[in-house]
């Protein structure tokens, strides 16, 4: 019979983990992914479930409008590297409690794997993301692009500057991530602190740099979600690139114009976050 790892989400899933890893993005266990099932994988997937649930863990966090929803998520300390070589131990399907305040496995992370420890803020920007896309998104994606991270070391850490280096970068940007990126400063990783300043800025952005350390991006499906990591991280590098090719300097000859960003918006009838635009 067919087994959970054929299940289209399960393959989607473990393909994002192995791309990343093929991009450089994953070094050791660096990242982490969540997919929010929906009803249809659940109910394909329950036949797989252990027979006897695991306990109960405290998230740390309580997220209530995600209660009873089920994740397939990467396992804390396991490498991107080997998921697609081995799925079961590497990652797993756990249930939220119906306040959202804790959760427990129910497939996978076999040896007794434990979920990411930036778990919290998956689960708290799926909620955020969830309600701001009418419950269209189901990816949460955490890596650490190489070019992101540099830049984070050159620029002030705000949305807007982020966001217009990043627009000006490459022309399909804008159209890729019209709400632009937010910016969460330096913090210690893997606690309820930084999923709350994560997800407050994921009530504007779909994508989230943090410096120093990485890029959390959200998305309907692992293709857009992949796609725009990809796309920011691509962009960083044109950046840099074109600075260091400038002797170290951001004033380049030639740019994208705030009146050329406009007409990309009217042009491809993309809602672009206005605030971000000198007038
Ligand atoms: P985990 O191994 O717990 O997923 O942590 C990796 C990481 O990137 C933390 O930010
Ligand atoms: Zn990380």
């Amino acid at each position: 019979g067919v087994a959970m790892e054929q299940l289209g989400f399960v393959r989607g899933f473990v393909r994002l983990c192995n791309d990343g890893w093929e991009q450089g993005w994953h070094e050791r266990n660096g990242g982490n992914l969540s997919y929010r099932l929906r009803p249809e994988d659940v109910d394909t997937a329950r036949k797989f479930f252990d027979k006897e649930p695991r306990p109960w863990t405290p998230l740390g966090v309580e997220v209530p409008t995600m209660g009873g929803a089920y994740f397939l998520v990467t396992g804390t300390g396991n490498y991107m590297r080997n998921v697609a070589s081995d799925p079961s131990r590497n990652i797993g399907i756990v249930e939220l409690s119906a306040a959202g305040d804790a959760y427990r496995i129910v497939w996978g992370l076999d040896d007794g794997g434990r979920p990411t420890s930036e778990f919290p803020t998956h689960v708290m920007n799926h909620a955020v993301r969830a309600a701001a896309t009418d419950g269209a998104c189901r990816v949460i994606y955490h890596a650490h692009p190489t070019n992101i991270i540099a830049l984070s070391y050159l620029l002030p850490l705000d949305a807007r500057t982020f966001t217009r280096v990043l627009w000006k970068a490459m022309t399909e940007c804008i159209v890729v991530f019209p709400a632009g990126v937010g910016v969460v400063p330096w913090m210690v990783p893997g606690g309820a602190d930084i999923a709350r300043a994560t997800s407050e800025q994921m009530k504007t952005f779909d994508a989230v740099v943090w410096a120093s350390h990485g890029l959390f991006v959200s998305g309907a499906d692992f293709d857009s979600t992949f796609g725009l990591l990809h796309t920011i991280e691509k962009a960083a590098d044109i950046y840099g690139r074109a600075r260091a090719m400038n002797g170290g300097s951001g004033e380049f000859l030639n740019t994208i114009t705030d009146e050329g960003l406009r007409q990309i918006g009217r042009e491809f009838n993309v809602k672009i976050n206005e605030a971000m635009l000198d007038f």
